[in-house]
């Protein structure tokens, strides 16, 4: 255990252990080195690459692997058992309070990276930056329709396409690094179904046409079978929940679709990860229709399709903001191995938030998002819930307490 202060004089931490997952490779590097400087890698080496004199901080039988990332969260739910309730009761104060708890929640589990893909009133984008945060990827509000799903949060367009377009920029203005759209609807807003969809295709078509031209990515909220083929024919870059919801059970995607999805290279964010707690349980709809739809990501993932866990953190007490790496699991009956399932939430996920050029990956370089977990991640996957230390852009992250299931 280290024992010595973590930062040296001049602001160079060298991190040593039995063996790292860069983000990518399958074989792990035994003994490594990372040398962290300010907030940015500097180095990756063995431990004979060492200058004398160095501080080092050692990890005896640890694994470091590249900071977690998970891209669908909401930090403006707080993982009540009724999220919206407790949102409309909050003024922004106090929901901008909530939110950096959310956010320290996830980091102290060794998410460094997250993606926000719906809050109330642009209020993420203000906590993008934050120190002692994780790196936040905003959406704001999502675009839904008039009293469509989740459309308490601020984003309801009216379902023309001009409307979209002027909303998008409305968007871009703000300075989200994401625009969410709402394909379908959802279970937490009365009067929205998961299978029917909320704008077609002209509709989505302009949004996304109209947010590319920014250089803004698109992801779509999108149960149904309709409203993810439409999505997918609007050109999103990514679909959220991709359950293809019916009325009664789940929809099977044609082969046809399954290969725009793959070679569109469309990201599916497969809300994966909950509490594996009895008092804390999915709503029967969605647990009743899980193993027809994991048969559908287990097709997708074989095909070929890009894959995140995505985790929907925040929307219920199953999934708290530190729930990413309970995902191992769903993705593991995707048929992922280990070493898919840790690419996935760290390299693949990184190029899922647009970050693949500094996140995601231990290099030189990168950022110094390091996580250190005891034991070997590869082997066993659990390695993961045994989280030693978190370094965030290089600043060792208090390791406070954690959601255990
Ligand atoms: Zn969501």
């Amino acid at each position: 255990m280290p024992t010595v202060n973590d930062t040296a004089r001049h602001g160079t931490t060298v991190l040593r252990a039995s063996r790292l997952f860069d983000g990518e490779t399958a074989s792990p590097v035994d003994n490594p080195v990372v040398i962290l400087e300010g907030t940015t890698i500097a180095g990756i080496g063995c431990a004979a690459d060492l200058r004398h004199g160095e501080t080092v901080v050692d990890f005896p039988g640890a694994t470091l692997i590249p900071g977690l990332i998970d891209p669908h969260v909401h930090l403006a739910f707080d993982a009540s058992s009724d999220p919206v309730k407790s949102l409309a009761e909050r003024d922004d104060d106090a929901v901008v309070a909530a939110m950096r708890i959310a956010a320290t929640t996830a980091l102290r589990a060794g998410i460094t990276t997250i993606r926000d893909l719906g809050d109330r009133d642009f209020l993420s984008l203000a906590l993008r930056g934050a120190a002692d945060l994780p790196t936040i990827v905003a959406a704001g509000p999502p675009l839904t329709t008039v009293e469509g799903h989740c459309h308490f949060l601020g984003g309801e367009v009216a379902h023309r396409p001009a409307e979209l377009r002027a909303a998008v920029r409305a968007h871009v203005e703000r300075g989200v690094d994401v625009v969410k759209i709402m394909a379908s609807g959802g279970t937490m807003t009365p009067g929205s179904l998961q299978e029917q969809t909320q704008f077609d295709r002209e509709a989505l078509r302009a949004a996304v046409s109209e947010a590319h031209r920014h250089g803004i990515p698109v992801t779509a909220h999108a149960h149904g079978h309709r409203a993810v083929l439409d999505a997918i024919e609007a050109g999103v870059d990514g679909v959220e929940h991709v359950t293809f919801w019916a009325t009664e059970g789940v929809d099977t995607p044609g082969r046809e679709l399954v290969e725009r999805i793959v070679s569109q290279r469309v990201a599916l964010g497969a809300t994966a990860g909950v509490l594996p707690r009895t008092d804390s349980v999915m709503p029967a709809p969605v647990s009743q229709r899980m193993p027809a739809i994991i048969a559908n990501f287990a097709a997708l993932y074989a095909a070929g399709a890009v894959i995140v866990a995505g985790t929907d953190a925040g929307i219920g007490p199953y999934k708290p903001h530190d729930v990413l790496p309970y995902a191992q699991d769903r993705l593991a009956a995707f048929g992922m191995d280990p070493v898919t399932i840790l690419r996935s939430m760290t390299s693949v996920a990184a190029g899922v938030c647009g970050l693949g050029h500094r996140k995601g990956r231990l290099r030189a370089g990168y950022d110094a998002d390091v996580v250190v977990v005891q034991g070997d991640p590869i082997a066993d996957l659990a390695a993961l819930h045994r989280v030693v230390a978190v370094y965030s852009r290089g600043t060792r992250v208090d390791p406070g307490s954690r959601t255990t299931a």
